[in-house]
């Protein structure tokens, strides 16, 4: 719990003024209350002196009882008071006071024992005994009666509400607030923009309602405190700011705008705010304070990181399309268990290439790939190992290529490749190349059994031995196949413009 300044101070001062009173009485500067007690009862005792010395000489032994029993009744100091013959011959007493009293030298008086000589004539009569309570304090009661306990706790409690209510005057006048009239005060409250004013020290003189709201604090508790002890962060560096715009636009009489800072509120959250300020000149050109405003973006700032997460999601989730456009394509193009170029993608890339090598005079080879035999793999082992060897076929024929060949699934275990710039020799030799990779790799890779081995059969053709279309180019290649067919497979095949009937090439 925090008190307002204002009682604050008021206690402060209380305790002070009773600082000061029981100071006084521990000096020895106030009267005091035991000396005082002893002095009355001394006088009393002497007052009853003189009326017994007067009674004892008329030999009025009842008034003397009397009186002595009147004393112990209305006198509450008194427990009990007794006169005593020079023979210690208790002669009258009130109260129980032949217990109450403790035996004494003589004439010989004490705070709680008092002992005065009566006198008749010139000789001793007697002696008055009277038993007093404890001067000391001794109980509550007693600690409420003592009256510097109670002066002190007048002071503190009257000081106290003086002490409010005069610094409560006081205050108002010394307010720093009031160096700015109350029209300008409500003025700035209704802006949306949080403002502060800060005297030359760079101390809060305003701050308007905004602001105040911002931080959760009362406009009150801001004013009076230095706005650097905000713990202003800058935005652009995350550090501590040094140099803030309001200081500095104090120091170098000049307005300082757009600085994106952040500080934190009360409650524990941070406010961001992008913080202009500007000097408050007298008329002479001289700095006395400076204004400050602040624009509050923590929910443009929010709405920003919100709009990159949204921005960030959607280019994943548009790469991830593209990434998937991109299989649906391959898929669309690649036969799946060869992934080789089906029939309707070759024919398109075919035909561009075709289409670039007659018009610039460069050569096209086709090459016409068909697996041996291939139909007992099936008949003999199943389909199952009809498709290891025909994907194993396919994988030698695809290593042996280069980005810019082509290769299809022709038919069911026939391929054709289209190897653009190459001559008939250079074409013969890369079939050669391939036949050899497919007899050694493809037939090492599987083993069905030690006889059975994995071949394929070639046809050759060139685009510089006159195919006029590209279907030319694969009919030449597909006639010259069968001629390594019937040649005995596991060879390769140059088709042939002049002869009708062709000779295949030696394996
Ligand atoms: P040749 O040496 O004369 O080419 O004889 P071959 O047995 O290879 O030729 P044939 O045309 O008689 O047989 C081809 C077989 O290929 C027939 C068909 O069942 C099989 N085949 C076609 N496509 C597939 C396929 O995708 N998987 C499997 N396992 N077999 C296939
Ligand atoms: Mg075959
Ligand atoms: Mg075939």
């Amino acid at each position: 719990m925090r008190f307002s300044p204002l009682i604050r101070i008021s206690l402060a001062l209380m305790l002070i003024t009773t600082t000061v009173l029981l100071t006084a009485e521990l000096i020895g500067l106030t009267p005091n209350e035991a000396d005082r007690i002893l002095d009355a009862r001394k006088t009393l005792c002497e007052s009853m002196a003189v009326q017994f010395s007067s009674l004892a000489a008329k030999n009025d032994m009842s008034t003397i009882e009397e009186t002595l029993q009147a004393l112990v009744e209305r006198d509450a100091d008194i427990l009990s008071a007794g006169i005593r013959r020079s023979d210690g011959s208790l002669l009258a007493e009130a109260g129980a006071h032949e217990v109450n009293w403790e035996a004494m030298p003589a004439d010989l008086s004490t705070p709680t024992n008092a002992q005065v000589p009566i006198f008749n004539g010139e000789s001793r009569w007697g002696t008055v005994e009277v038993r007093f309570t404890p001067v000391t304090p001794d109980s509550l009661l007693s600690l409420w009666k003592s009256s510097l306990f109670r002066l002190t706790l007048f002071v503190a409690v009257v000081g106290f509400v003086l002490y409010t209510l005069f610094m409560r005057k006081a205050l108002r006048e010394l307010d720093p607030t009031s160096v700015v009239p109350a029209r300008v005060k409500y003025a700035l409250d209704v802006l949306a923009e949080g403002v502060i004013l800060v005297d030359d020290k760079g101390e809060i003189v305003l701050a308007n309602a905004t602001f105040s709201e911002k931080l959760g604090h009362g406009a009150d508790t801001l004013v009076g405190r230095k706005a650097s002890e905000l713990k202003w962060m800058s935005l652009e560096t995350g550090e501590p700011v040094e140099d803030l715009p309001w200081l500095r636009a104090m120091r170098e009489g000049q307005r300082q705008s757009g600085v994106p800072m952040s500080v934190q509120s009360r409650d524990g959250s941070r406010q961001l705010f992008v913080v202009s300020g500007a000097p408050i000149l007298d008329g002479k050109g001289n700095s006395r304070g400076g204004v400050a405003t602040f624009n509050d973006v923590t929910e443009l700032e929010r709405k920003n990181h919100q709009l990159e997460e949204t921005l960030r999601l959607l280019k994943e989730s548009r790469d991830e399309v593209e990434r998937q456009n991109r299989e649906l394509k391959i898929m669309a193009d690649q036969d799946p268990l060869t992934r080789c170029l089906n029939r309707r993608a070759f024919f398109q890339r075919l035909e561009r290439q075709y289409i670039k090598a007659s018009a610039g005079g460069a050569d096209l080879a086709c090459v016409m790939c068909d697996i041996d035999h291939f139909k007992t793999f099936n008949d003999q082992y199943g389909h199952a190992v009809g498709d290891k060897v025909l994907e194993k076929v396919a994988e030698v024929l695809r290593g042996s290529l280069n980005a810019n060949e082509l290769i299809c699934r022709y038919g069911g275990e026939e391929f054709c490749i289209i190897v653009p710039g190459v001559d008939e020799s250079q074409a013969i030799e890369r079939a050669q190349a391939m036949r050899r990779a497919i007899e050694e790799a493809a037939g090492s890779t599987i083993r069905i059994t030690s006889q059975k081995s994995i071949t394929a059969s070639f046809g050759v053709s060139c685009l510089s031995m006159g195919a006029r279309e590209s279907s030319d180019l694969l009919n030449q290649a597909d006639k010259a196949l069968y001629v390594s067919k019937d040649a005995g497979r596991n060879r390769v095949t140059l088709w042939d413009p002049v002869q009708a009937s062709q000779q295949p090439l030696a394996v």
